[in-house]
């Protein structure tokens, strides 16, 4: 039995625990078990499992290759799914090459990027992926996707919405730029650029200083288990903003095409749900989107915590949050 990682430090094993290295052990690997019941993992830093055994076969990827070629001004790279996604940010900022630098810190693998299109401070990997290779588990092939055939969204994608997902992610091509571009794009980022930095920017300067903000208003999952934010902020239409804003004239948003983008942790605090606490889980503090595990061993309890946490806001403010983490029952 393996014990099962997961940055929310809850206690789980698995009876069936693939490993692979290289793209041609998968098909045999993978034969004798039905698709629909194969689960993906990369690093579990953005699920949750509610329970304490699975008998599913759980498939890890530990394949690192990593490959590029620079033509002008581009650089095209291949990664391997279990290339450490960070390690990877800081191997291209070194290099002086744009692209994720403000991608920087979020804890995982380089599989699970395009999963939920990961972002931050602006950017999100959609905008650097030109495809991906998968293995079809349904069809026992190999097979690209473009970048619009990822149907990436606000964290979201095809990956996401189908379920059983057939796709696991084999590696990813990035095209990333060695011209200056950097995306001061986030109000902390802009500011921090320009009160500590001095242009022209590197992108390795970049990289710090979203690390060193981000460490300040994150929890570190070693030492106080999480997987990030727990819900997506919401998007909400025309009318449903404008009913909100006449009741909370001050609500925070963001214009998105013509929808209108709430951060979820402001509703949170709004309803009084910043900082509490309940068996053995909490909301972090500084930042109440992110629900933390003080000492509870399974995951129901922090399942239970967050379903609470999402029908007080909805009875505060009619909006129903959705979840940012993927949950394993
Ligand atoms: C402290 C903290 C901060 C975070 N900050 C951010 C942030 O700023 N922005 C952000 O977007 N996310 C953030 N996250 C969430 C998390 O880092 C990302 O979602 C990351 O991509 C998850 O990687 P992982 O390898 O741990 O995936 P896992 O948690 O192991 O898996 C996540 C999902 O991806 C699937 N999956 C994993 N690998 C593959 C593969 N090779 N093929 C197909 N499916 C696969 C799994 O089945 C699962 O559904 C944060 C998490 C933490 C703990």
């Amino acid at each position: 039995m393996t014990i099962i990682p997961n940055s929310f430090q809850v206690q789980a094993k698995a009876t069936k625990w693939l490993t692979w290295k290289h793209p041609q052990q998968l098909p045999t690997l993978l034969k004798p078990y039905p698709w629909q019941t194969i689960k993906i993992l990369g690093e579990g830093t953005n699920i949750l499992l509610l329970k304490s055994l699975y008998h599913e076969p759980i498939i890890q990827s530990h394949y690192k290759a990593l490959h590029y070629k620079i033509t002008k001004d581009e650089v095209h790279l291949f990664v391997g799914a279990g290339y450490h996604w960070d390690d990877l940010v800081q191997f291209c900022a070194r290099q002086h090459w744009w692209g994720i630098e403000n991608l920087s810190a979020i804890p995982g693998s380089v599989g699970a990027a395009p999963i939920q299109n990961i972002g931050a401070y602006g950017s999100e990997i959609k905008e650097v992926l030109t495809k991906v290779l998968v293995y079809n588990l349904k069809k026992q092939t190999f097979q690209w996707l473009k970048n619009q055939d990822c149907q990436f969204q606000y964290r979201d994608s095809l990956f996401k919405q189908l379920n059983p997902n057939p796709f696991l992610i084999v590696a990813v091509c990035l095209q990333l730029s060695t011209r200056y571009r950097p995306n001061l794009s986030y109000k902390d980022l802009k500011h921090y650029a320009e009160q500590y930095l001095t242009p022209p920017y590197t992108p390795y300067q970049i990289a710090q200083a979203v690390r060193t903000i981000r460490a300040k208003k994150l929890p570190d999952p070693t030492q106080l288990g999480n997987a990030g934010s727990f819900f997506k902020n919401p998007l909400l239409t025309q009318q449903q903003f404008t009913q909100l804003k006449q009741r909370f004239p001050s609500i925070p948003y963001f214009k998105e095409q013509t929808k209108y983008k709430i951060p979820a942790a402001w509703l949170i605090e709004k309803a009084g749900l910043k900082g509490i606490r309940k068996n053995g889980v909490g909301t972090y503090p500084k930042q109440p989107l992110v629900i933390v595990n003080y000492h509870a061993h399974n995951g129901k309890a922090i399942y239970n915590f967050a379903m609470e946490i999402r029908k007080k806001v909805y009875e505060a403010f009619g909006v129903w949050l959705e979840l940012e983490v993927r949950v394993w029952e």
